[in-house]
């Protein structure tokens, strides 16, 4: 008997999955929204009304919070400038190192649009394109070097001197700012690049997380140590192919018994595609789960994060309204 369409089923995690990302993704804007007019109300002196500072901005700030990262193992002091921005880096990897890159397929705002672009292609073109395997590899390879230019930068390069004058400097005070002035007064190159890796995700599923993205990179390989994985029942399996055809990561999971790739983020689509009761999972230490426990498990995972930074006292800034009065019009000459 075939499903009534019309019907919905609220214990379905393709459901959960695309509610928690648009409403995340609305969340995101929100956020973006209310930073833009406490940033105006600065850079007119006073002039339009004052909207309080979201934290919530600090999770645009994942280089910055690398170093966060780096201060806090070394000197013991979480940063009290950008404290939302470590905190929700770590909350980050550690969903990566439990529940895979549920970043990426729950929560990432590019990885939403990035879904939505190659849905869109989808629609336009009947399918999505695949790149030759061996540029695709190559390519693959682009967010890595990017993660160890990054790694090398940070972790290995700068002593921890560096890292205390870092979270002192004026630039680090004013690095949300700078994040929103790189969207809200865009150059054209950064416009011009932004619009060819959109065009690119039309054809291309996720062309940005799949070659570029850096943090995903690290996520990907934390995800590699997490006790959550994808895995199939070789006995009742029927062979159909749905699941890696509908693999977003382009896996081909029909093959696999567990997935194991830092490409993999947990996203449950293969699982949600495959027509047989129970053969394809997610599953914890080899024990298969109902995929909506896992969705559970990451905002579980999510709260958790925020919800300890928070009652820790380690989400506001220090930084107080007459500190914003002159870091905020003096943004374009801090930091050079
Ligand atoms: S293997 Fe399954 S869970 Fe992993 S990315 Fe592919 S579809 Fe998503
Ligand atoms: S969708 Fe299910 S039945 Fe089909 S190949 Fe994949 S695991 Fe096997």
């Amino acid at each position: 008997m075939q499903p009534d369409k019309r019907h919905i089923d609220w214990r379905s995690p393709r459901l959960w999955r695309l509610i928690i990302q648009w409403l995340f993704f609305g969340w995101c804007l929100f956020l973006g929204v209310q930073f833009g007019l406490f940033v105006r109300h600065f850079e007119t002196m006073g002039q339009t009304g004052y909207y309080p500072r979201p934290p919530g901005v600090e999770g645009f700030l994942p280089i910055g919070a690398l170093v966060s990262l780096k201060a806090w193992i070394f000197t013991g002091d979480i940063d009290p400038v950008h404290p939302a921005a470590l905190i929700l880096f770590v909350t980050f990897l550690g969903m990566a190192l439990l529940a895979k890159k549920s970043f990426c397929s729950f929560l990432c705002p590019v990885g939403t649009l990035s879904e939505a672009a190659w849905k869109l292609g989808q629609k336009l073109f009947g399918r999505n394109f695949r790149i030759w395997p061996w540029l695709d590899l190559l390519l693959r390879g682009v967010k890595y070097a990017l993660l160890l230019f990054f790694v090398k930068l940070v972790l290995i390069d700068m002593p921890v001197l560096a890292l205390r004058g870092f979270m002192a400097a004026p630039y680090w005070a004013i690095a949300d700012v700078k994040m929103l002035h790189f969207f809200t007064q865009m150059s054209l190159t950064s416009l011009t690049i932004v619009v060819v890796l959109t065009l690119l995700s039309v054809p291309f599923k996720n062309f940005w997380c799949r070659f570029l993205c850096p943090y995903g990179a690290l996520l990907g390989l934390l995800s590699m140590l997490s006790p959550f994985k994808i895995t199939r029942r070789a006995s009742s399996c029927i062979g159909c192919g749905a699941c890696s055809r509908s693999c977003p990561a382009l896996l081909d999971v029909q093959q696999k018994t567990q997935v194991h790739s830092p490409e993999c983020t947990g996203c449950l689509t293969c699982a949600s595609n495959c027509p047989v009761d129970g053969t394809l999972s997610m599953a914890f230490w080899k024990r298969p789960l109902p995929g909506i426990v896992f969705v559970g498990v990451v905002l579980l995972l999510f709260g958790g994060g925020v919800l300890t930074g928070m009652l820790s006292g380690h989400w506001q800034t220090i930084l107080t309204y007459t500190d914003y009065q002159y870091l905020v019009p003096n943004a374009s000459q801090l930091g050079h």
